[in-house]
């Protein structure tokens, strides 16, 4: 079987709670042995802790002692570290005009320092294994921005060149490294779940598939990525969005004007 995990160790970043906490719960259900990452457990806003078996690891990604000790943790608890998923990550919305500077620099610190951090500090124990799989949240904000946006966006982005500047770093030691953005998943980040119907509807709008994104859409994805079957896909951009923006105004398919 190509996707199984046994024996793997999985590290997430931000596992406590939304995408994160998904990703944590699918890949132990591969049979992954899964460390999780995050400021606090349980998750302060929820209050719920992770199914049992999951090593959780309090970390802050933007320090970077605070990244060694995880990994070194990791390290000491399972002998080994195959897969580093960099899902931690912050919404900063507002105009440029009246962004505050230190918002500005903490959408970078978590977004982009956070990756870089966890990344260097994995990459001499992937070198060593000879194998590895590091895998970065980007965001479609990376591909089409919004308005509002420009701390965020150009945080993704960066996440993006990244991603390739590592692949390219790591090629000789059968280290893949890939980014993925999601769409649009009801989340703590959000708030999409709770907005007005029409909010909402115009939304969907952008979507090929006119649906919420599902955290296990992506987990479906990452599984992939992280196995012998992605094995050459390396420096890679993959779009989960469920089609956001594919074509020019996807909600014409649904009025029954696409014949
Ligand atoms: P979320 O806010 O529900 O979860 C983010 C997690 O990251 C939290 O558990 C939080 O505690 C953790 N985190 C924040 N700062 C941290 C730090 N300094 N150190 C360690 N952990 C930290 O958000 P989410 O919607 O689950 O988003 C997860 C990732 O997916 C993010 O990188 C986000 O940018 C990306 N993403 C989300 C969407 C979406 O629609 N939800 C779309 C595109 C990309």
């Amino acid at each position: 079987m190509l996707i199984d995990f046994t024996g793997q160790v999985v590290v997430i970043s931000g596992g406590g709670r939304g995408i994160g906490r998904a990703l944590v719960e699918r890949f132990a259900a591969e049979n992954a042995q899964v460390a999780a990452l995050d400021l606090a457990f349980p998750d302060p806003l929820h209050g719920d802790g992770l199914p049992d078996g999951i090593a959780t690891i309090t970390c802050d990604v933007t320090d970077a002692e605070s990244v060694r000790a995880a990994i070194k943790d990791v390290v000491k608890r399972f002998g080994r570290l195959d897969v580093l998923v960099n899902n931690a990550g912050i919404n900063v919305e507002g105009t440029v005009e009246t962004l505050d500077p230190a918002r500005w620099k903490s959408a970078f610190d978590v977004n982009v320092l956070g990756v870089f951090l966890l990344s260097q500090a994995v990459i001499p124990i992937m070198k060593a294994a000879g194998h590895g799989r590091i895998i970065n949240a980007a965001s479609f904000a990376a591909i089409i921005p919004s308005i509002g946006a420009a701390a965020y966006g150009a945080s993704k982005a960066a996440v993006v060149q990244f991603t390739r500047v590592l692949a390219g770093e790591l090629g000789p030691w059968n280290i893949t490294v890939n980014a993925y953005a999601p769409g649009m998943i009801p989340t703590a980040m959000n708030g999409f779940a709770e907005m007005p119907e029409a909010a909402q509807s115009r939304l969907l709008d952008t979507l090929s598939l006119r649906r919420w994104e599902k955290p296990d859409d992506v987990a479906d994805l990452l599984c992939f990525l992280a196995s012998d079957a992605a094995g050459y896909i390396t420096g890679a951009l993959i779009d989960v969005s469920g089609g956001k923006f594919a074509t020019q105004i996807p909600s014409r398919a649904y009025e029954g004007l696409a014949g």
